[in-house]
């Protein structure tokens, strides 16, 4: 006998695994994007009637309890939704059908996927739901390439094949594009690798549209990744080239308003002198409001562009090319990462950097010159 509608909506009470939907890394770009997709979900899944699941997890405990008390009201229990939080990637993995990851880098990666307590112990544990109702894992970080082909690799020798429509367990790249700005706006360009054009289709329709405005599928698994870091190759050489110009321009007594106008109208123009401009105050009057009038405090961490030049020095070398443009830049930004002072700000903190240096420079000349004074030698 068919079960009547009846049953039926009964039934759909209850979130399912295939409804419930994981994401780990609740970071500056994590939080933002877990946002929109929580919220929007909510909105579509409600109206739907039914009932979805939604489990966050990080390492940092306090992250994932100011997630839940952000966003707890907001689930209507009455609906039957449930935000669940938790520690172990392996639980997110045991109970959502869709999971999305959002790192720092390839260690995280590896470890959230393989390690103990991970999303493939996780798999196990849901074994055989996982392979029957499928799953599909959504990995957002800027990680290399190896590790994002080997992941997922890995995924697919265990689970089944990464590539075909009926794949049991399928994992994409979706490395982002547009910042925290973008994230928090639901703005951001996903750069896609994925063997299964179905999966990257389901990924889109249903997770990353509510994240952001464009899905690029560049290719197989690991093509996202080569598209991000080429990408934010251009960025970090870019910031270093508008921060110069700004503290030149700045130091040579422009305003700083004035420069970045005139570099907004004219061919020096980057989304690092438009939207991100390194120096305080150059974007007033504009919609934009840059970390660098927050103290360059929030954005995107000095620390993770300097990951990002080295990911496009080894991905250079992979593939046998020399990028000198590259290999200054990184250069630049792993001596920012290696101080306290600049490692967690903005990128855009390179303009201070260079400004600090400078007057470093001038004191030190300063000194040199009433030492001499002092030991009685002409100057
Ligand atoms: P973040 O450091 O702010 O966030 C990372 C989060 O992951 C943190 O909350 C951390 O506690 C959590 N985490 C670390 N290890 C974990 C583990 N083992 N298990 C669970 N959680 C763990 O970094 P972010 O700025 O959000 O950037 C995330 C990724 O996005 C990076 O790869 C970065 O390069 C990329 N990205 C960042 C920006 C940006 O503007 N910030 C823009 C584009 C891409």
């Amino acid at each position: 006998m068919r079960p009547s509608f009846r049953l039926l909506s009964q039934a759909a009470k209850t979130p399912t695994r295939s409804s419930s939907i994981g994401f780990i890394g609740l970071g500056a770009m994590g939080r933002e994007m877990a946002h929109h997709l929580v919220t929007k979900t909510l909105a579509e899944r409600t109206q739907q009637g039914r009932p979805t699941s939604f489990v966050v997890c990080d390492s940092d405990h306090a992250t994932v309890t100011r997630f839940i008390d952000g966003h707890s009201s907001q689930i209507a229990a009455k609906a039957g939704h449930t935000l669940v939080p938790t520690a172990q990637p392996s639980s997110v993995a045991k109970l959502c059908g869709t999971v999305v990851t959002m790192l720092p880098s390839s260690p995280q990666v590896r470890d959230v996927y393989l390690g103990e307590g991970g999303i493939m112990a996780g798999l196990q544990d849901a074994s055989p739901t996982a392979q029957e109702d499928g799953t599909l894992l959504i990995d957002c970080t800027t990680c290399d390439r190896a590790t994002g082909v080997e992941v997922a690799a890995k995924m697919g020798e265990t689970y089944g094949p990464s590539s075909g429509p009926s794949s049991a367990v399928t994992m994409l790249d979706a490395p982002v594009s547009g910042g925290v700005s973008g994230a928090a706006a639901a703005t951001l360009t996903f750069l896609v690798g994925s063997n299964n054009t179905a999966a990257f289709e389901q990924a889109r329709d249903a997770v990353l549209s509510k994240m952001g405005a464009r899905a690029i599928h560049c290719g197989p698994n690991g093509a996202g990744l080569t598209a991000k870091i080429a990408n934010n190759l251009v960025l970090g050489a870019t910031m270093l080239a508008t921060a110069e110009a700004m503290a030149l321009g700045v130091k040579g007594g422009l305003s700083a308003e004035l420069l970045a106008h005139v570099l907004n109208t004219s061919t020096g123009r980057s989304w690092s002198s438009e939207v991100n401009n390194p120096a305080p105050g150059a974007l007033r009057g504009t919609k934009h409001s840059p970390p660098a009038d927050r103290h360059w405090e929030g954005g995107f961490a000095a620390r993770l562009q300097a990951k990002d030049l080295r990911l496009a020095l080894a991905a250079a070398e992979d593939v046998g090319l020399l990028v000198p443009m590259a290999t200054m830049a990184s250069k630049i930004y792993d001596r920012m990462e290696s101080m306290d002072e600049y490692k967690f700000k903005d990128f855009s903190v390179a303009f201070k950097a260079l400004l600090d240096s400078a007057e470093a420079a001038q004191a030190e000349k300063r000194e040199a010159a009433a030492a001499r004074e002092k030991a009685g030698v002409a100057v």
